[in-house]
């Protein structure tokens, strides 16, 4: 059937991220309720606020116009006004319709597409597809202009043709089919999209072989041509008889993809060789980060400690409420190491992923403190700091589809330790911290601030019951 549906540039994200998502956003399914998250929510209203300043901006050395309709785009353009707000652009012929965000008359009479953009950078394909669909709407032969978050300009011109090329054939054809396109499951993707109890029954009943942790979609043609298509399929294999095929070569790595498939459907932990955690005193830590601060330098506002005897009342912190005060959260993290260090002569500080040591880096380098005593000691050789993801994945197969932090920790069969509010997570803690920005009341504005205290203290009380499992499944003999 075709139904001459319009493609929409705006599409570009959902179609960059899955074909089956965008397919969904045109033709929503029955009973399907996308709600916006409210991370997703906070991301639409700080691009609104920066389209907001550009607008400001430009109001100030030039007049803008704003359209109202396609026709009245096209009235203003052929009077030639100097900026248009909102303009609406249609292209028949390739059934485009879209709407930059302003259209600015270039002196040879030409117009350009430009859109604010809270990005960094212009690299984001979706930006590239948007600006490049403007372009070819317009028929300009000019760059289109993006205003990033920076507050630099930068420009995308007749590179970005090939990816819009593909952006309208493949749209066309998704827009042309009756039935939602068949793909694979993409745990990063899958777990945060609108549309996943939508679409986990499908995955269910085909056994969807990259439902196992490590099995995706570069891998997953190749194992299916060796004649191993569902997840059964990959549990009932000696990894000897699989054959080396990218991102999954090697006996190790075959062995741990057929563990993590038995480990799914039975449930059950595969121990691969014995370890020991560092003995020592451990302190745990995290860090919560606003990556939405105006300067375009990430504001870790929250460095959480949990030291001996490990109740809530041992939880410390540094906390900054601006950017103007990140120096002085960054020097009084580095004091309560140096703290740590005089306390506690075996310290181990323990944390969750490359995170931390790359925050750690990053503060390091923007205040040209890398020779910093507590620093150097922090990075160097001798780091007291342990990531405690890393004897997870040198030593365990667990019943997951993800390892992060809260993957290990809520699983009842795991470590089992559960968050005291159980919506907060890393993106709840950055819309907290927005809202603590904004509330100009001093008493919601402390309860904010208890609340996101509250999430981090949690965290690190969870990487603590994570070192107490790992000790106990250390002392197991292995399987
Ligand atoms: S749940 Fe996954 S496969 Fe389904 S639409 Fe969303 S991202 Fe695509």
């Amino acid at each position: 059937m075709i139904r001459n549906q319009f493609i929409k540039p705006s599409d570009a994200r959902s179609w960059l991220s899955c074909v089956k998502r965008v397919w969904f956003d045109n033709f929503p399914p029955d009973g399907s309720v996308t709600k916006i998250s409210e991370f997703d929510q906070l991301i639409i209203d700080q691009g609104l606020a920066h389209e907001e300043v550009v607008l400001d901006q430009l109001s100030k050395s030039h007049t803008v116009h704003r359209a109202l309709s396609i026709a009245h785009t096209r009235q203003l353009m052929e009077e030639g006004a100097e900026i248009i707000y909102q303009a609406r652009l249609e292209n028949l012929e390739e059934s485009l319709i879209g709407s930059p965000d302003f259209l600015v008359r270039h002196g040879t009479g030409e117009y350009q597409p430009a859109d604010a953009k809270l990005a960094r950078s212009d690299e984001k394909k979706e930006i590239q597809v948007q600006l490049g669909c403007y372009r070819l709407m317009l028929g300009s032969t000019l760059p289109g202009i993006v205003f990033l978050g920076t507050g630099e300009q930068t420009e995308i011109g007749d590179e970005a043709i090939p990816l819009v090329d593909q952006f309208i054939t493949g749209m066309r054809n998704l827009l042309d089919s009756d039935d939602p396109p068949v793909v694979r499951y993409t745990h990063s993707k899958c777990k945060i999209c609108p549309y996943y109890l939508i679409c986990k029954p499908d995955f269910e009943t085909r056994d969807e072989i990259t439902l196992v942790y490590g099995v995706d979609s570069r891998n997953a043609p190749h194992l299916n041509e060796a004649g191993i298509t569902t997840m059964q399929q990959l549990a009932d294999t000696d990894a000897e008889a699989i054959p080396d095929v990218p991102y999954l070569k090697g006996f190790e790595k075959k062995k741990k993809a057929v563990l993590q498939a038995q480990s799914w459907l039975t449930g059950e932990v595969y121990k691969l060789k014995d370890f020991e955690l560092p003995s020592g005193t451990w302190i745990h830590f995290d860090v919560e980060d606003n990556p939405f601060e105006i300067s375009g330098q990430k504001h870790v506002y929250l460095w959480g400690f949990l030291k001996p005897d490990y109740g809530v009342d041992a939880f410390e912190y540094s906390w900054t409420d601006t950017m103007a005060d990140d120096k002085s959260g960054w020097e009084q993290f580095l004091k309560l190491i140096d703290k740590y260090r005089d306390e506690y002569q075996d310290l181990v500080i323990a944390h969750y992923s490359a995170h931390e040591v790359t925050t750690i880096k990053q503060y390091a380098k923007r205040y040209d403190m890398s020779s910093h005593h507590t620093v150097e000691w922090l990075l160097g050789d001798t780091t007291p700091l342990y990531d405690l993801q890393k004897p997870i994945f040198d030593n365990l197969v667990l019943p997951l589809q993800g390892y992060g932090l809260k993957d290990v920790c809520k699983h009842k069969g795991l470590v089992n330790f559960q968050w005291e509010d159980e919506e907060s997570g890393s993106q709840w803690s950055i819309v907290q911290f927005i809202r603590f920005l904004k509330e100009k009341d001093s008493v919601k504005r402390e309860k904010l601030k208890k609340d996101i205290l509250g999430y981090n203290r949690d965290d690190v009380l969870a990487t603590h019951s994570l070192e107490e499992w790992l000790r106990r499944l250390g002392d197991f003999p292995q399987n």
